[in-house]
């Protein structure tokens, strides 16, 4: 036999599980290595032997348990500090929208119409004015992201 004897026939020797063959006990004769090895498992295994068995007595499960993160709760669709947030809003803008609404209304009856024209064209030319500033900013910074790409 000009083999090493492999893992498993020398665990099984030194567990004493296998009957030890003519071939094996003149290999392990010459074979430092083989010799070595099985040494190595017994003293493994008799060491494996003596160690003690851990005490399983105490209750893992009720040690362990509370160190479990909780899962976390399912989302509630709505909370109800939002619908508290959005009725508040709500009345924020209507309450000065019915006050001034009112206010504009009675104006509108009492101011005559070309008045009211001349107002209306100047408002126009003032938001068209602003639109316009506010379009031309927009396209300079479109045109300095162009320019950084
Ligand atoms: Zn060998």
């Amino acid at each position: 036999m000009k083999n090493h004897l492999s893992d498993n026939v020398l665990q099984a020797l030194a567990l004493d599980q296998q009957q030890v063959n003519e071939e094996m006990i003149t290999h392990l004769e010459q074979c430092d290595r083989c010799r070595e090895a099985l040494a190595n498992y017994q003293l493994l295994f008799t060491a494996l032997k003596t160690v003690e068995k851990p005490s399983l007595e105490i209750d893992i499960e009720a040690l362990v348990m509370p160190q479990l993160p909780k899962p976390a709760p399912v989302r509630q669709p709505v909370g109800w500090g939002n619908i508290w947030l959005a009725i508040l809003g709500v009345a924020i803008f209507s309450v000065p929208l019915f006050i001034t609404g009112r206010f504009i209304r009675n104006l509108f009856k009492e101011v005559p119409v070309m008045m009211l024209s001349i107002i209306l064209v100047g408002t126009l030319i003032i938001v068209g004015f602003l639109l316009r500033e506010i379009i031309n900013s927009y396209k300079e910074r479109k045109q300095l992201l162009n320019f950084y790409q």
